[in-house]
């Protein structure tokens, strides 16, 4: 059972005993509404917390001694997408980019170059709709999967790891990600570089936050982070 299921059994549980409470010391039926509040938070901030785990398990940081940190660029590939290759080809950096299956057309050599230099692709959905949480599971499986197909035409690879758009999961999600048989990927460090566009404060905040083991949330379509880049990997090679 996922940690959804203990969860709802949980609250269920509580929401037997509050009613009984209510019936034995005659308090207010109001009280029936605290368990079923509680549910419903605890629900939603699993939706928008990939690192929850609330409805499927997602990978948020690498384990065990791993002492590196990975970082993820998600939403291309773009215009300044192979520029954020040299960078990483500059230093030996091996990445894992999540792209966006509309975004392919046109740049089919960049993703052979992400493939040739040895990063990883998943899949980051065809559209990156922010409907994509309410669709239906088969409309999101069939999306995961055209979005493999159109990767695996190009690199003869198909990825095995796939990233919810925004982070959002949700019982539909978990069963589009079982069903094509994909690995779910969160993150562990946010860097908002899609929020904070001045490249000196990202910067600081991405060395002020990142631990060993970090998993860290980069967009390949953000000219900050291709600001901050080359920095930023001097800075965790100089710290590992
Ligand atoms: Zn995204």
């Amino acid at each position: 059972m996922n940690r959804f299921g203990k969860v709802t059994i949980l609250f269920s549980v509580l929401l037997v005993f509050t009613g009984l409470a209510i019936y034995l010391y005659n308090l207010s039926f109001g009280l029936l509404l605290l368990p079923v509040v509680l549910w419903l938070l605890t629900v939603a901030a699993g939706v928008f917390f990939i690192g929850m785990n609330l409805f499927m398990n997602c990978k948020n940081r690498l384990e065990g001694r791993d002492s590196s940190v990975a970082l993820t660029f998600d939403d291309g590939p773009s215009e300044q997408t192979e520029r954020i290759l040299d960078i990483l080809k500059k230093h030996g950096i091996k990445a894992t980019f999540f792209v966006v299956g509309k975004n392919i057309q046109g740049k089919e050599a960049v993703i052979k170059r992400m493939a040739e230099e040895g990063h990883e692709i998943g899949n980051h959905t065809l559209n990156h709709s922010g409907f994509f949480p309410f669709k239906k599971r088969g409309e999101m499986a069939e999306e995961i999967e055209r979005t493999n197909r159109l990767i695996n035409e190009i690199t003869g690879k198909t990825p095995e790891l796939f990233r919810p758009p925004f982070g959002v999961t949700n019982p539909n999600v978990a069963f589009a990600v079982r069903k094509t048989g994909m690995k779910c990927t969160g993150w562990s460090l946010r860097s908002l570089d899609t929020v904070i566009s001045n490249p000196g404060r990202l910067l600081k905040r991405l060395k002020r936050k990142t631990k060993k083991g970090d998993v860290v949330l980069l967009h390949d379509n953000r000219e900050v982070t291709l600001q901050i880049l080359d920095e930023y990997i001097l800075f965790l090679i100089k710290h590992k």
